[in-house]
């Protein structure tokens, strides 16, 4: 995260955490908090998800989501769509009204439509910034042939700017979500971590609500967000799991990134292994963000 995006980063992560917990405040569920305090990061230009989001190689939006119920491990994902302004909403749609957990691409947006959510263009969702972000990576990429080759994408300094979001309620459940625009200058089609179940995202009452960000690939090929649920699931605080995923994502594949973590008992976990990742926190005594690591 660039110094003069710092505070920007802050002011969203609090935002979604004031639309989270006013949900769970007036008695909602947890999977109602994680999807609204995804919506309010997917709205805001800041982030990589929904508008503002990083540009494919083509210069197109493509967004990924997924959000699950750890009550009833019921989940909803969206892979590789381009006119959808909220993919979370999209996802929640298919959790709820679907017998389905995925859908992608044009099959999504008919989908999300056919359920009542209006769809834009694909130039809706793009900005200027990112324009000109696209324009100097491809432009430095013609420069570099490990640019070209694809090889770029394992610089730890590539940024990422996933959103994502646990919640436990009044009831004791506890919910996830993850959304994304992926990675810079990805090919088309390309699909990341973060709407994949127990990749990018994952939450079970018996263990934990986790979402991840970071480069993707590696955390795919380890499973992580569940990889980390199950560390609970035998045992573990959510706080020692979470810094142990980011151990193992370095460790095993020189991989980088965040994760998040909630257990039922409301104890969490928050770590990264990038020199920044925007995070807040609301319980019934504490409200606290922050960016930097210790
Ligand atoms: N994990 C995302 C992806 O690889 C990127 C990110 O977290 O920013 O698609």
């Amino acid at each position: 995260m660039p110094d003069d995006m710092v505070e920007a980063h802050i002011r969203g992560v609090r935002n979604a955490i004031a639309a989270g917990w006013s949900v769970l405040a007036r008695g909602g569920s947890a999977l109602d908090a994680v999807e609204e305090a995804v919506v309010i990061m997917e709205d805001d230009e800041t982030f990589d998800a929904g508008r503002g989001s990083f540009l494919n190689r083509e210069g197109k939006v493509q967004l990924d989501a997924l959000i699950m119920d750890g009550a009833t491990l019921r989940a909803g994902g969206v892979g590789c769509v381009e006119r959808l302004r909220n993919p979370v909403r999209a996802a929640r749609k298919i959790l709820s009204e679907s017998p389905h957990v995925y859908f992608v691409a044009e099959g999504a947006e008919c989908f999300a439509a056919e359920h009542g959510i209006e769809l834009c263009r694909n130039e809706d969702l793009v900005i200027p910034r990112e324009i000109e972000h696209l324009r100097k990576f491809q432009e430095e990429a013609s420069r570099h042939d490990t640019v070209k080759d694809g090889n770029h994408l394992f610089a730890p300094e590539m940024t990422h700017d996933t959103v994502g979001a646990v919640a436990l309620d009044r009831n004791g459940n506890i919910a996830a979500s993850t959304s994304t625009g992926g990675t810079l200058n990805k090919a088309p089609g390309r699909l990341g971590d973060s709407s994949l179940i127990g990749c990018g995202c994952y939450a079970d009452n018996q263990s934990a609500a986790v979402s991840t960000t970071g480069w993707g690939e590696p955390i795919m090929k380890l499973v992580l967000a569940k990889w980390t649920a199950d560390r609970i699931a035998a045992g573990n605080l959510p706080g020692w799991a979470a810094r142990e995923a980011m151990n193992y994502l370095e460790q095993r594949l020189n991989g980088h990134g965040g994760i998040i973590v909630l257990n039922g008992q409301g104890q969490f976990g928050i770590a990264y292994n990038t020199p920044r990742m925007a995070w807040a926190i609301r319980t019934i005594s504490i409200e606290q963000a922050g960016v930097e690591r210790e």
